[in-house]
């Protein structure tokens, strides 16, 4: 006989959340999933009521449940959607086309940064270059910089990004063995802006693991991506989902107490590290380590790269 759902007692419960000793069915699962996202956010003060908040769709299933969780557990609160299409054959306007959709069912502004209209250039641009074998840390840096942009287009000074439980662990791992001490302080919840003007970041999905977006987004009918981006192979993310999943095999509690711990040292290294200094980009006025931002280096490179290319045709 199926057990029964140990919130609501009467329907038979279809997912089961071993560190938390819950087997839910699937409208008490997504209350949950909802509650949690309201629980991360006031713990944390992510969001004064009277701020509207910018949400960054990438069109995969987090972000989308983000904003789609969001919107159900703050009612009044002005959410605006945000994407940027990077040009990436096929697959930027498939996304763009499901954060549109989710945008319209959860009734928010949607804003879009079209990558080749604003710049003349695509993610893919790089493919051909030095970059090739870095593509996903030259779309971070693109994205980085035009969700900034985004921001200030919508009028929002909060940006909602979601990252889940089991990146930041990820992120943490990586880190934290390679010495990125600095690196490790950029994962904490709530991010103030590094210079003025900029957004404050926030993680509602910190305390989410990443099996239960996909589940939020089967149940609740949340539209995302049905196709991988093209750079995904290759990237290091299957090979983090696979350790962290065996290090909790025996351990099912193992994620929410490595969060912890990750989340003390963090706080502990924000007092004892100095951050490097940053100065505004001479060019756009992103924070720079020399004067020109990472974004602006990029772009002055494969614009360089592009018409090279047309001056030898
Ligand atoms: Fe960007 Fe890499 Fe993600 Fe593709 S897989 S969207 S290139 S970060
Ligand atoms: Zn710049």
């Amino acid at each position: 006989m199926p057990i029964k759902c140990r919130k609501c007692h009467s329907a038979d419960a279809e997912i089961s959340l071993p560190y938390a000793g819950l087997s839910l069915c699937p409208e008490c699962f997504l209350d949950y999933y909802v509650k949690r996202i309201k629980r991360t956010v006031e713990k944390y003060r992510m969001f004064r009521e009277d701020e509207p908040v910018g949400v960054a769709i990438s069109g995969g299933k987090d972000s989308a449940a983000l904003l789609h969780g969001l919107r159900r557990a703050f009612p009044d609160q002005e959410f605006v959607g945000l994407y940027v299409n990077l040009g990436i054959p096929e697959y930027s306007d498939h996304c763009q086309e499901k954060a549109e959709k989710l945008a319209d069912l959860v009734d928010v502004e949607f804003h879009v940064f079209d990558l080749k209209k604003e710049e003349g250039i695509s993610l893919n641009d790089f493919r051909r270059t030095v970059f090739k074998k870095k593509i996903c840390s030259v779309c971070g840096t693109i994205k980085r910089h035009t969700f900034e942009e985004l921001a200030k287009r919508a009028g929002v000074k909060v940006l909602a990004t979601g990252h889940n439980m089991d990146d930041i662990l990820g992120f943490m791992f990586n880190n934290f063995f390679s010495g990125q001490w600095p690196q490790l302080i950029r994962l904490k919840p709530v991010l103030p802006p590094p210079t003025p003007g900029l957004t404050r970041k926030i993680k509602p999905l910190i305390r989410t693991p990443e099996r239960e977006s996909l589940l939020y987004c089967l149940y609740a009918e949340v539209p995302f991506r049905e196709m991988d981006c093209p750079y995904s192979r290759g990237t290091k993310t299957k090979e983090r989902l696979r350790m962290l999943e065996t290090l909790s095999q025996d351990n099912p509690n193992f994620r929410h107490q490595a969060l912890r711990i990750f989340l003390k040292l963090s706080k502990i290294l924000e007092r004892d590290i100095e951050q490097p200094s940053i100065v505004p980009c001479t060019n756009c006025g992103f924070p720079s380590l020399n004067g020109t931002c990472a974004y602006c280096k990029r772009i002055a490179y494969i614009k360089k790269v592009l018409s090279k290319d047309t001056e030898e045709k």
